[in-house]
């Protein structure tokens, strides 16, 4: 099947690669011409686990293409996927703009019936914005075209977004068509055969079902980033509760490990899209108010704890600091608490020397031209003269360090760890101080 998908970030590309590895002949459109370039020499600009193999072999193969001309991505594809950002606004609300842009586009180039399939994040009646953005569209042009738009929200995580797409766990199809149901059923035949994943719905349950998803998923962090603190001041240690809770099948181990808050491109724009959406409809959401402010507020807690030892201004000290990235598996930058922390630090006047597995590009581009930031080449060189260790990241290779050498390099034995890696008790048998999330047993 044709396939277009305008938008090649961590959703398209990786979409369209998979696509094409099943076969399908897919045709990427982005606006951005270095990627383009880049893409079409065999670089790939994010990272992510499985991708560049998947990419080259398909672009090699022809199956997947890369333009920049709009008009050439319309006509190539019944089938059209819009899987450009929805950032934040000024007020926090999703920008549809590069959505509405992305339509008028079709609406503009296209000679024959086609099918729009929203891809991107997106509030509820967005898909109505977007037909009628079309429609506005074809009308100035004096054309009957039809066409249909389906919400098909991506559930994709970064970090196994390959993987993810590969098997996925649902497919979400929202259409007011059942003509359309039959050529989303051919397109995803590959990824359906050993159980029916297609969840079809109305549009509006679609484009809700994913904020829903991304706002439980961040309440259950900020639930128990909340109870990590509660523990912390009571004196017991979030870890164990983590284990006792965990154990009840209704509640599972899954998505509630304590940390210094989540991050990347969706949680923090998802939960404060879906607080305006109802701001907009004249309805408060208290839980997801409460979720925002406790995240916000964790990102906090390692400059808390720092100052609390070494005192509020840390001018003349430097940190080391493994873990850049939002999370592990991926170079995405975006809203990550390793940011707050170091702007944090940066403000109090110290320097940081940090190391992540697959950030450093992304840091560099930035933060590259602060004086107050060395970008070291591995977790050990970090370590060298520095004040204390700072832990931001869970990535595997910083979970079992030698502490010998952490504690020979740096000028003091100190650790804050944002991700409750490491023993309490065994680092405190050899002499380093363990600052930790929720761990008031402990502290
Ligand atoms: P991204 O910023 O990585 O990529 C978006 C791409 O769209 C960019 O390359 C940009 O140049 C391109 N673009 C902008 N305007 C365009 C236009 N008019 N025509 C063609 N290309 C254009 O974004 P992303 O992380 O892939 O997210 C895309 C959407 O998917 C968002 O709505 C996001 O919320 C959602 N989503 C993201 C994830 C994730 O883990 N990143 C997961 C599920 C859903």
């Amino acid at each position: 099947m044709k396939v277009t998908v305008f938008g090649i970030g961590y959703v398209g590309l990786v979409q369209a690669a998979v696509l094409a590895e099943v076969g399908h002949d897919v045709l990427c459109v982005d606006v951005d011409e270095h990627k383009v370039e880049n893409l079409k020499n065999g670089n790939i600009p994010i990272y992510e686990p499985g991708l560049t193999p998947l990419v080259k072999q398909n672009y090699e193969s022809g199956r997947l293409q890369f333009t920049t001309d709009a008009k050439a991505g319309v006509s190539h594809g019944i089938m059209q996927f819009i899987a450009v950002g929805t950032p934040p606004d000024e007020d926090g609300s999703a920008d549809l703009k590069y959505v509405t842009a992305v339509a008028r586009t079709i609406a503009q180039y296209m000679d024959d019936h086609k099918v729009v399939l929203d891809k991107s994040t997106v509030p509820v009646g967005t898909a109505d914005k977007v037909r009628a953005v079309m429609q506005e569209t074809l009308q100035a042009r004096g054309s009957k075209l039809t066409f249909d738009v389906v919400s098909n929200p991506e559930f994709l995580k970064e970090g196994a977004a390959v993987a993810d797409c590969m098997r996925p766990e649902r497919i979400v199809v929202g259409t007011d068509n059942d003509d359309v149901v039959e050529l989303l059923r051919e397109l995803y035949e590959p990824f359906n055969r050993n159980h029916d994943r297609m969840i079809l719905m109305d549009i509006r349950s679609a484009e809700l079902t994913k904020y829903a998803a991304n706002c439980m998923l961040a309440t259950k962090i900020s639930f128990m980033n909340e109870i990590s603190n509660l523990a912390e001041l009571l004196g017991a240690d979030i870890e164990k509760v983590r284990q006792g809770i965990g154990s009840d099948p209704r509640i599972g181990y899954h998505f509630i490990y304590p940390g210094c808050g989540y991050g990347g491109s969706c949680f923090p724009k998802d939960v404060q899209a879906l607080i305006r959406t109802a701001e907009h409809i004249g309805y408060q959401p208290k839980l997801l108010q409460a979720v925002e402010d406790v995240n916000y507020q964790q990102k906090d807690k390692l400059p808390q704890f720092i100052k609390r030892h070494f005192g509020e201004n840390l001018a003349g000290k430097t940190f080391a600091l493994w873990g850049l990235s939002f999370k592990p598996n991926t170079d995405d930058m975006r809203e990550a608490s390793s940011r707050v922390l170091m702007e944090t630090l940066w403000q109090a006047g110290a320097q940081v020397q940090a190391f992540d597995p697959e950030a450093m590009d992304e840091t560099q581009r930035i933060y590259g031209h602060r004086a107050d930031l060395k970008l070291m080449g591995t977790k050990e060189a970090a370590l060298q003269g520095a004040d204390a260790l700072v832990i931001c990241t869970e990535w595997q290779n910083f979970r079992a360090p030698d502490f010998d050498t952490i504690k020979s390099a740096l000028k003091q034995p100190v650790i804050f760890d944002g991700r409750n890696l490491y023993d309490p008790e065994r680092l405190a048998t050899r002499g380093i101080t363990y600052y930790a999330i929720g761990r008031g047993a402990s502290l």
